[in-house]
């Protein structure tokens, strides 16, 4: 994935350590080529937004820092729902069940 951007730091390379620059475990230098990257590079930094949403939400639910991969999977699949306009997507995060009665 890339925005087709010639970049100092190569997007495939930023996506790679994603959860290093999240978790703080890269040296300072590093840090700068990403945070660098995420200036120029939008899709990267949206990637990186997610990312770090979603390690936050299951930080608070779950009190650890560890996303369980199909949770994971979930919340990106339904944060990229939104995000490409489905219909009934955007603004409406949550449908409720079919028979559920409706509140208007
Ligand atoms: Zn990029």
């Amino acid at each position: 994935m890339s925005c087709g951007e010639p970049h100092e730091t190569d997007c495939s390379e930023v996506l790679d350590h994603l959860y290093e620059f999240l978790d703080s475990e890269m040296p300072e230098v590093d840090r700068t080529k990403f945070e660098h990257h995420f200036e120029e590079c939008s899709p990267c930094l949206e990637k990186y937004g997610l990312e770090q949403a979603v390690k936050k939400l299951v930080k608070r639910c779950c009190g650890h820092d560890d996303v369980p991969a199909d949770l994971r999977a979930k919340v990106m699949g339904r944060i990229q729902l939104i995000r490409s306009g489905d219909p009934g997507g955007a603004g409406r995060d949550v449908m409720p069940p079919p028979g559920a009665p409706q509140e208007t």
